[in-house]
């Protein structure tokens, strides 16, 4: 099996599994201490829990604290429900039509949702008003479709002159280029190639948090519930992983782009801009092509028509569909994502694989 959904999910890295499985491999009885316990057993594992928070910390901005959480979904609803009172229960929250729907769909949710508009080219500029009531403003770093990268700082910026908070989901940016610019930030392990379960929210200091899931108290009393060690660790690990292979990973996701983006040259079109974006996937159309077919046909390549948790829909893609594509070509569309450990070799086979079944159509 040849593996091309890197933005969907990443394998575990070694680091991370061997941090983990000091915490999982329990045979000589020392490892399973609940972390928030008094003893000696419940400090080592807090220990351990405290170091990995400084592992993920490093790749963020200074100023602020880390919350872990079960996933990036449950760290953006803590930001968007656990700010709620702040500008006045009913305020507007702002968000980019691109947004995943962790975002997309809590702010729905949660009622008075502002749609800020993306150009054709994936980008959602800043040169658009904000309603007078916004209280949050979410607008992502990379995209999870089409990896364009959004101007951020500038965001912050002006959430910040109009009173208003800034969340930032860096889901797909970090661990890869530099997060900044933001007074929330949520982040998930398993795409740093690290578990799946565990997730974190950053806070700007000084800003506070109503608790969404009450109980013992844990993480500041702002998320209660016993933390995993094992999470926690492979969490960190990854995080340092990356954080100290950052150059040579962008290196390596730059060379797979460029041997990609030649084989989808022609009869291929682009979706989301060139060169403002993440160089680990290509997001590419092509008029009548049968992705449902296509998937079929190359059951050894794994690739995705959309965002995993959207594929299953069956409806066209939401962020396609907010950089001005018809519903035929969104749904003419498939995405390809690489990684660390992914070779030259393989990429050619999959995406020949790929280019030979869509021809044949
Ligand atoms: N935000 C983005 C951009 C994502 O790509 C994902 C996962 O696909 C999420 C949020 C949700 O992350 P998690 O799987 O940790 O809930």
């Amino acid at each position: 099996m040849i593996y091309l959904d890197h933005q969907a999910t990443t394998p575990l890295a070694p680091e991370a599994r061997d941090a983990m499985m000091t915490w999982l491999d329990t045979a000589d009885g020392s490892g399973f201490g609940n972390p928030h316990s008094p003893h000696r057993m419940g400090r080592q594992a807090a220990a351990a829990i405290d170091f990995a928070r400084d592992q993920v910390a490093a790749l963020l901005p200074a100023g602020g604290r880390v919350i872990f959480t079960g996933s990036a979904t449950e760290a953006l609803n803590l930001a968007m429900r656990g700010t709620r009172g702040r500008g006045g229960e009913g305020g507007a929250i702002s968000v980019s039509g691109i947004e995943h729907s962790a975002v997309w769909d809590t702010a729905e949710t949660l009622g008075k949702r502002h749609v800020l508009n993306v150009a054709a080219n994936g980008q959602c500029n800043t040169n658009q008003s904000l309603p007078k009531d916004t209280r949050l403003v979410c607008v992502m770093q990379v995209n999870n479709e089409i990896g364009t990268i959004q101007p951020t700082v500038e965001w912050h910026r002006k959430a910040k002159a109009e009173n208003a908070l800034f969340l930032c989901d860096a889901v797909q940016s970090y661990g890869k280029i530099e997060v900044t610019g933001a007074d929330m930030i949520a982040i998930s392990a398993h795409k740093i190639y690290g578990p799946k379960g565990i997730g974190a929210l950053w806070v700007r200091d000084g800003i506070e948090l109503r608790p969404e899931i009450t109980g013992g108290l844990q993480e500041g009393g702002v998320r209660s519930g016993t933390l995993s060690p094992a999470l926690c660790a492979g969490f960190g690990a990854a995080a340092k992983e990356a954080k100290d292979r950052m150059a040579q990973d962008a290196e390596h996701h730059e060379d797979l782009w460029t041997l990609a983006r030649d084989m989808f040259a022609s009869n291929w079109a682009l979706n989301g801009d060139e060169d403002t974006r993440w160089h680990g996937n290509l997001n590419v159309r092509r008029k009548g092509l049968d992705v449902s077919r296509l998937m079929s046909d190359c059951r050894n390549v794994m690739f995705s028509a959309g965002s995993a948790c959207a594929s299953g829909s069956g409806k066209p893609s939401q962020v396609l569909k907010a950089i001005g594509l018809s519903d035929e070509a969104a749904k003419n569309s498939i995405r390809i994502g690489w990684g660390r450990y992914t070779s030259r070799e393989d990429l050619e086979k999959g995406v020949g694989e790929i280019l030979k079944a869509a021809n044949s159509q």
